[in-house]
């Protein structure tokens, strides 16, 4: 078995956990859902992220739209009669903590603003929830911290929304980085970037998105660097893009480049931006190279390594992610380290790491 599918399958069984380790959710007599049914999703904010994760639950085999949390009473109407949605699964943000006394909610998928992610996370959590939360985790180390505790105080689990762990193309690179199928992999270019123009748009305003493309988009930039080599960076230098649009970029970076330097001798350079659109993954090692352009967004992807091109299917993303994380659920197994609550800390301090880097000017040290 290669290292990587001996880990997933170490991961996903739980064989990997020590007896006296093992979480109570995976006690024997602790599930609270039975194995003959889906397991019931309620999305809190009904934007456009929402419409595009109810496509892939309409297709999941292990998950159902059972419920829905909106601050906006005309959308409820809208969704119950599109998805045939009781009355009783239907919330707003008032009144979302009585979701704890509904056993038709088994799990919270938060698709808010980024800076509210944590706090419906937690509110999610004391009713007994579990959670997806979307990326970025939060909008500080401290909110992912918070939010990690609530869910291990109420022994629920916490995901975060991310699909490329799921999407075969990133799989793919991520097992020939990790793998080491082309050698030691020494630089990594990666960038993902769209144009933006619409100034009441949340994304631009720092108090609801706690940062500009970085938080939104170079996150997936930030993720690829780190499941291609598989390890952690040990230090970090950034720069800020011209801001060339000063009414939109008021508050937000227009946008960002950094590198970090990985133990292994591995160079990552990526760029997020609210200026043009980009979206591609390059890899070098020692033997060979391998990229995906596109490869980060929603597909279909395109691929090559040194060898030729890849082809794998165009699949639903959310769909699998639904799968992925729907099927352990039901199975009360733990969620893979790599989608945890832990995952989306890890990353937050190092875009911490990057904003600090890009402001001062100086190395930071992430070690
Ligand atoms: P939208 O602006 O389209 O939707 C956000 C929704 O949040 C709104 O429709 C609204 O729902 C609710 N909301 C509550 N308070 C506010 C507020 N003050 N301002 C704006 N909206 C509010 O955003 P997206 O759906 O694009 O993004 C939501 C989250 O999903 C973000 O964290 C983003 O990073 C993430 N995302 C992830 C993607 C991925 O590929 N994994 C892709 C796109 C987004 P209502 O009207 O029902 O109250």
């Amino acid at each position: 078995m290669s290292k990587l599918s001996r880990r997933s399958f170490l991961l996903n069984t739980g064989a990997a956990t020590a007896a006296w380790a093992l979480p109570s959710f995976m006690l024997a007599g602790n599930s609270k859902i039975s194995n003959d049914k889906k397991l019931n999703v309620a999305l809190v904010g009904l934007g456009r992220y929402a419409g595009i994760l109810t496509e892939g639950l309409q297709q999941s085999q292990y998950c159902n739209l059972a419920g829905i949390v909106t601050g906006h009473p005309a959308k409820a109407d809208t969704w119950k009669k599109q998805y045939n949605i009781p009355d009783k699964n239907i919330y707003n943000y008032e009144n979302f903590d009585s979701i704890k006394s509904n056993p038709d909610i088994d799990l919270v998928y938060v698709v808010l603003p980024n800076s509210m992610h944590a706090a419906f996370t937690i509110r999610a959590a004391k009713a007994g929830k579990h959670v997806i939360c979307e990326k970025p985790m939060a909008t500080s180390v401290a909110d992912c911290e918070a939010m990690i505790k609530a869910c291990k105080d109420a022994n629920v689990q916490l995901a975060i929304g991310y699909r490329l762990h799921y999407e075969p193309y990133n799989l793919e690179i991520k097992r020939l980085g990790q793998e080491k199928v082309f050698g030691q992999v020494r630089l990594i270019e990666s960038s993902l970037g769209y144009k933006t123009g619409d100034p009441s748009e949340w994304r631009l305003h720092k108090a609801l998105s706690g940062g500009g493309p970085l938080m939104n988009v170079g996150i997936y930039c930030l993720q690829s660097s780190r499941y291609v080599t598989g390890e952690e960076p040990v230090s970090v230098t950034a720069q800020f893009g011209p801001n060339t649009n000063a009414a939109l970029f008021k508050e937000v970076e227009a946008s960002i480049f950094w590198q970090l330097i990985f133990p292994g001798g591995a160079v990552s350079n990526s760029s997020s931006t609210y200026n043009c659109g980009v979206d591609r993954f390059f890899a070098s090692a020692e033997e060979g190279q391998f990229e995906l352009s596109p490869g980060i967004s929603y597909g279909p992807f395109q691929g090559k390594t040194s060898n030729g091109e890849l082809h794998f299917p165009d699949i639903n993303q959310q769909a699998a992610q639904m799968d992925g994380i729907g099927k352990l659920i039901l199975e009360d197994k733990p969620l893979p380290s790599h989608i945890t609550g832990e995952e989306g800390l890890k990353d937050m301090k190092i875009i911490t790491a990057i904003y600090e880097a890009a402001r001062t000017g100086r190395k930071i040290s992430l070690v």
